[in-house]
């Protein structure tokens, strides 16, 4: 048989369109695979707060440990605990590294404990209520979880993800604030040239002001980011709060460091601090904030 030119078209023009076909497909999967999902994140609040409130020691503080391991472990990872004590009391931080050695290195941190008692609560009876911490504790986390699926590999730095623990216990007798991140500091050798907390972060109504402790230039690094996504609205370029927070002992060792965090939060400590008060949109304009930073530092 003799092929016309007619027929050598319309392989061609279907060869082509294969092509195309295949193109689409995987250009959509790349852009998917690195794209920050906030309704992901979201399901990582309500998972951790179906556990319960994750004070120290509790049940639920076990199974936030499990999940964010087996979470960051699924996501290609290097996982592993710090484990050590601080007042009498075990700790635990939960890291998530991407080793690239002579590499800088940035840490990006949560903490994950919820706070024993609900303390700021206008119904005194709560008091002796843990804290849901849905924003409090859960939202940091589904935000670096959430990093952890979509940060494209190869990233020209090292980076580590760390889920410090009993940040949240200060003004009770016997504990005090920051003692994950304190021991951290303390004991885990590390250089970073940027460290970056997030806390607080997923209340559906966001304001997050520059925070006066942080280091100037990296906040306004982040801030610049937001401003670029169209989220200056959230992240107001103007100082308000000043907060002593995982970021403070990094702070104190000379380490650039910024505190993202929302304290314009009526829920704070108190037992109203629940799932309905946090939204995708806001773990999304963070974590797309941090997500583009992080993609963009050199
Ligand atoms: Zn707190």
């Amino acid at each position: 048989m003799k092929k016309s030119p007619l027929f050598s078209l319309a392989v061609f023009i279907l060869l082509l369109a294969i092509g195309l076909l295949i193109s689409v497909t995987f250009g959509g999967n790349t852009v998917s695979t690195y794209r920050f999902d906030r309704s992901r994140a979201y399901t990582d609040v309500e998972m951790q707060l179906s556990f319960g409130p994750r004070t120290p020691g509790s049940q639920a503080h076990q199974k936030t440990i499990n999940y964010i391991l087996e979470q960051a472990q699924n996501a290609g990872w290097q996982v592993e605990l710090h484990q050590t004590q601080r007042m009498g009391h075990p700790i635990t931080n939960v890291i998530a590294k991407r080793p690239n050695p002579n590499m800088k290195q940035i840490i990006i941190g949560a903490h994950f404990d919820s706070r024993f008692y609900s303390d700021q609560d206008s119904n005194p009876a709560n008091y002796n209520q843990p804290v849901p911490g849905a924003n409090d504790g859960a939202s940091g986390v589904a935000v670096l979880l959430e990093l952890s699926r979509s940060l494209p590999p190869n990233l020209p730095f090292e980076i580590w993800l760390v889920f410090f623990d009993a940040e949240d216990q200060g003004n009770i007798p016997g504990w005090d604030w920051i003692l994950g991140s304190r021991a951290f500091v303390e004991e885990i050798p590390i250089n970073p040239a940027a460290v970056v907390i997030v806390d607080m972060i997923g209340d559906a109504d966001l304001n997050i002001y520059l925070e006066r402790n942080s280091n100037p230039q990296l906040a306004s690094q982040i801030w610049e980011t937001a401003r670029n996504l169209g989220y200056e609205q959230y992240f107001i370029p103007q100082y308000k709060y000043s907060i002593l927070d995982d970021h403070t002992p990094f702070l104190e060792k000379g380490y650039p460091a910024v505190d993202v965090i929302d304290f314009d939060y009526p829920y704070w400590h108190t037992t109203q601090d629940t799932l309905d008060k946090v939204s995708a949109e806001s773990l999304g304009i963070v974590g797309e904030t941090i997500h583009a930073w992080l993609t963009t530092y050199d």
